[in-house]
């Protein structure tokens, strides 16, 4: 069996690499032809772990190459995995421009009977409009079948949740598109992977669906995280507690910053969207309460930190250090980070923001110019008044507290991830703050009672 990938970006470079690995003949197609050109010479044009040695292992061995040329795919393959953006367009809806061309563009080329099983994020209903497309545009003579296999691939595991996926969906309208996945999928089915098949609506809801619970409970948490502020809960405490609970689970119970990526928070906004073209806004209505909570969180920080730069001499202008860009660690995916949400407007609001993350730091720049940026951590951190804690990479949790002191001006740190561990920065005596918990110095007496407001903190110092 032959495969294409078409649209070979952070999904799509490694499903093509996942699918030469699982021994298909494979060729990626893009647009992006300085995209093709990087993949075609085994070079892996983002960070993602584990993909560089696979893309070049199929490179050298011939059994994947890539092409901007999509009628040489149509030509090659018997199945074609569209894997194009779907990005937020007008009034929050899926734009799904780039989806349109492909069908438009490919299937008038096809030249052998073949199967599209279309992997992109899409809005319900899609798939059924684009059989009809499909139909009206395919050559004489040939069949062409049309699936949809939602992609559950987290970037920072992308390899491995290509290869071992923990569920696969395919939605159908045929027999013969099930027996073809059923083949692509033999090694992962046989692992165990469970499988379940479905119509092409419940497919794509699937998907949209999962995204929209998992934004629903980080926003869940965040929303208890701004009543803890309010009382001197600790959220963190609060989310052990729940999650000992196994209906509930502690996973995505991490309070903090929110969420970001080329994926949830569009996903929320696409369901609302279509939902209401669909009218029934009202069964996902709780899902603005969802996007709004995490826009807050971002609110949050930036309020924060100008505050305590405005306290620490009135300079909105002095220098925030900001650790991470990426929208979670294990990527350099900066689309809708709040990491670099928060250090835009920081910079927007007159702050000398310093920008480091470990992998990160090119893709912010090509997006955000205007920031600066560090090429290590103690190069950010240099005379910051304050720091902030963005992204939670490994690095930023074994940093030495007594040698950032040394380094930056001022003495107080937003964890705004609740990721660092609090006890080592206070004995260092930073003025530790962290998003809904008040964190409490062991074993200092203090008559100030904790600060309960913003983001909570109590001081060592
Ligand atoms: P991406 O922007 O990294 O990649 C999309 C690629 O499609 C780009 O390289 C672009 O040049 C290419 N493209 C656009 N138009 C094209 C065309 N006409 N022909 C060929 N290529 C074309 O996006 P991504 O993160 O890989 O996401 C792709 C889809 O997969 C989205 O719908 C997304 O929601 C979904 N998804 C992504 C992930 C993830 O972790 N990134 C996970 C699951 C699902």
């Amino acid at each position: 069996m032959r495969i294409s990938v078409i649209g070979t970006g952070y999904l799509g470079a490694t499903h093509a690499a996942g699918m030469a690995e699982l021994g298909f003949e494979v060729v990626g197609v893009d647009t992006d032809a300085a995209k093709i050109r990087s993949l075609a010479r085994g070079e892996v044009p983002f960070f993602e772990p584990g993909l560089p040695g696979l893309l070049r292992t199929h490179v050298e061995s011939g059994r994947l190459r890539f092409t901007t040329d999509l009628a040489e795919a149509a030509a090659f393959a018997d199945i074609h995995f569209v894997c194009v953006g779907t990005p937020q367009g007008a009034n929050g809806a899926a734009n799904l421009d780039y989806l349109h061309a492909v069908i438009d563009d490919l299937v008038p080329a096809l030249t052998r009977n073949c199967l599209i099983v279309g992997k992109s994020t899409v809005p319900v209903g899609t798939a059924a409009a684009l059989r009809e497309r499909i139909a009206v545009l395919t050559p004489d003579g040939i069949t062409v079948d049309l699936a949809w296999n939602p992609e559950f691939l987290r970037e920072g595991h992308g390899v491995h949740d290509t290869l071992h996926p923990n569920r696969l969906v395919f939605g159908t309208t045929s027999p013969g598109a099930e027996w073809a996945l059923r083949e692509v999928y033999a090694a992962s089915i046989a692992e165990g992977s469970p499988v379940v098949v479905t119509n092409l609506p419940t497919a794509e809801l699937v998907k949209v669906s999962a995204n929209a619970f998992l934004a629903t409970k980080i926003s869940f948490i965040n929303a208890m995280a701004e009543l803890c502020e309010l009382t001197g809960g600790d959220v963190t405490l609060l989310a052990d507690a729940l999650g000992h609970d196994d209906r509930i689970g502690r996973k995505f119970l991490g309070a903090g910053l929110g969420y970001g990526g080329g994926c949830l928070p569009k996903d929320v906004r696409a369901l609302i969207a279509r939902a209401d073209e669909l009218g029934s806004g009202r069964s996902v209505d709780f899902l603005h309460g969802v996007d709004a909570v995490n826009v807050r969180r971002r609110d949050r920080v930036v309020d924060e930190t100008l505050s305590l730069l405005r306290r620490s001499g009135s300079r909105v202008n002095g220098r925030v250090a900001v650790l991470g860009a990426a929208f979670k660690p294990l990527s350099d995916d900066v689309r809708d980070s709040p990491a670099l949400d928060v250090a835009r407007r920081l910079h927007d609001a007159g702050a000398h923001v310093t920008v480091y993350d470990p992998q990160a730091n090119v893709s912010a720049r090509s997006v955000a110019p205007e920031l600066t940026y560090a090429a290590n951590v103690n190069a950010a951190l240099r005379k910051a008044d304050v720091v902030l804690h963005l992204t939670e990479w490994a690095e930023f949790a074994d940093l030495d507290p007594t040698e950032v002191r040394r380094v930056a001006r001022g003495s107080v740190i937003i964890d705004a991830r609740n990721a660092l561990d609090p006890g080592r920065w206070l004995a260092a005596g930073w003025d530790f703050r962290a998003l809904g918990r008040v964190v409490e110095a062991p074993a200092v007496v203090s008559s100030a009672p904790a600060r309960r407001t913003g983001t909570s903190s109590v001081s060592s110092a």
